[in-house]
């Protein structure tokens, strides 16, 4: 990295965090504002989730656990529009429709940066007078991918240090295989030869299929950073994604007009470009986050998913973490009070399961604490289902009783070549989690999803959204635990 560029750019940059803070604080004296992102990697269920929270504060839902709506002291909640004009809105209107329309379906996924406002009007106890007095908080939402947080580790790392790292790296027994393609490619490209596009697309073609393969091939591989080359927002297809490491001689610097040179020119356009940004002006002015996991998709992967899943909490934590890194990345670290980590389609299991899957991922939250070195902000657990897709009942099988779910899958055929109409309930029986979380967590312990009332393998069937549930306000979406979250995530901004 060049000295003299960082020096100037993180003060600038530290005088513009100081200033925005200082701003933001004076204008929330009164009425609380709250920046809560909502996080997680590819299809974990962020677009479902705040499609959820936002119709549930504005058209109401079942929330006995929000303390402010159950107590009545919710007015009213409204979209407002958004603070920052250069930031996508999250078209929550179209996301709805897409849920809730003739076709009910389940809508886009998150793939870039969006932003939703809702003002949300209450009565605050006020503890002096025992009167309550009208407060308003303004709530400013911000979907992204997790897989942009990663790339706060490439702030600390020039060229040469990602490029070592990033190799070692794929030298390991998971990634070798998978690495294979683009390191033969590697082998033949020399650092010191002219720069060349042709060169260079090809590398950053073959690492980016690489990197997706580890995405993709598991559950939940923990992944590399470059971001980007997973989820590339707005840059699909753009110039600023190509570029790849070199395999680089121990000595020396970049001579003019090489290969080298030119990575590591566009290496550092993608950081002070498309990284630095997104860290100065997103990730730091958070004041809350929620991280959602599929942790029943790594559950049911196995042991090895489980462990990558561990792995990849590690990661998000430590971006959250303040402290011992390098002063730069540490300057766009936001200071999160609250960090909501939300195991999600928990409606894929019995309720019996519910509580058994929050200890689960309560106990991998807690060793991924440990080894972030974590301390700070209040941490919580949650087992949710933002849009409960599924209902339970029970089903005989001979005299034995057993509990299932009852949902619709989705229109398609079965690997067994059944064919599910999108209109018909099927009847699943979900498979316990182990009461005790290590097993689980040893074994990758469930085996869950595994039959229908016939007998056939369902683990990845997927069920098609519920019809609304009508109510003498408006009509609402079935849930599990969103209530929880809720008051975890704002709810003491509304006691
Ligand atoms: P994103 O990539 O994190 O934005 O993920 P999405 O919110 O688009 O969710 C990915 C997929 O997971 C959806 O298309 C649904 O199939 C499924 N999904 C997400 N949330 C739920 C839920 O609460 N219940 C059920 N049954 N499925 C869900």
């Amino acid at each position: 990295m060049s000295p003299s560029g960082i020096s100037f750019g993180g003060l600038f940059d530290e005088a513009r965090i100081v200033a925005r803070s200082l701003g933001e604080a004076v204008s929330g004296a009164l009425d609380p504002t709250i920046r809560l992102g909502v996080t997680g990697l590819s299809r974990a269920g962020k677009t479902v989730f705040l499609t959820a929270l936002v119709q549930a504060l504005v058209n109401g839902a079942r929330l006995p656990a929000f303390r402010a709506y159950a107590e009545g002291r919710i007015a009213g909640a409204r979209l407002a529009p958004q603070p920052d004009d250069a930031v996508p809105r999250f078209e929550v209107e179209q996301h709805f429709r897409a849920l809730t329309g003739a076709e009910r379906g389940w809508p886009d996924s998150t793939r870039r940066i969006s932003e939703l406002r809702v003002v949300v009007d209450f009565e605050a106890h006020g503890f002096l007078t025992g009167s309550r007095t009208r407060r308003r908080l303004t709530l400013d939402i911000v979907d992204y991918p997790g897989e942009w947080l990663l790339d706060l580790a490439l702030l600390g790392q020039d060229f040469r240090e990602w490029s070592e790292r990033t190799l070692a790296s794929s030298d390991g027994p998971t990634r070798a295989p998978i690495a294979r393609n683009w390191r033969t490619h590697l082998d033949t490209l020399d650092p010191l030869k002219p720069e060349s596009e042709d060169d260079a697309r090809a590398a950053a073609a073959l690492f980016a299929a690489y990197l997706k393969a580890g995405r993709n091939d598991r559950v939940a591989l923990s992944t590399l950073p470059p971001g980007r080359f997973l989820m590339p927002g707005d840059l699909e297809g753009s110039p600023a994604l190509t570029f790849a490491p070199l395999a680089l001689p121990e000595e020396g610097g970049a001579p003019s007009g090489s290969l080298w040179a030119m990575m590591e020119r566009r290496y550092e356009a993608y950081r002070s470009h498309v990284v630095k940004p997104f860290f100065r002006d997103h990730f730091s002015r958070l004041d809350r986050q929620v991280v959602l996991v599929d942790a029943l998709a790594a559950l049911n992967a196995g042991p090895e998913a489980v462990a990558d899943l561990e792995n990849a909490l590690a990661d998000v934590l430590s971006a959250f973490r303040h402290g011992r890194n390098s002063w730069l990345s540490s300057l766009f670290r936001p200071k999160v009070d609250r960090l909501l980590f939300a195991a999600t389609k928990a409606d894929h299991l019995h309720h019996t399961s519910h509580d058994r899957l929050e200890a689960i991922l309560r106990r991998l939250v807690s060793r991924a604490i440990e080894r972030a070195e974590f301390g700070g902000a209040a941490v919580d657990v949650v087992a949710l289902a933002a849009v409960r897709a599924t209902r339970e009942a029970t089903a005989r099988q001979g005299r034995q009783e057993l509990p299932v779910i009852v949902g619709v899958p989705e229109k398609g055929e079965r690997s067994n070549g059944q064919i599910f109409d999108g209109e018909e309930e099927i009847a699943v029986f979900p498979g316990d989690l182990p009461a005790d979380p290590e097993v689980a967590l040893r074994s990758g312990g469930y085996q869950g999803l595994a039959a229908s009332e016939d007998g056939g393998d369902l683990r990845f069937v997927k069920f098609r959204p519920p019809k609304l549930v009508t109510t003498d306000r408006a009509p609402q979406l079935p849930h599990i635990r969103l209530d929880r979250s809720l008051e975890f995530l704002i709810g003491d901004a509304l006691a």
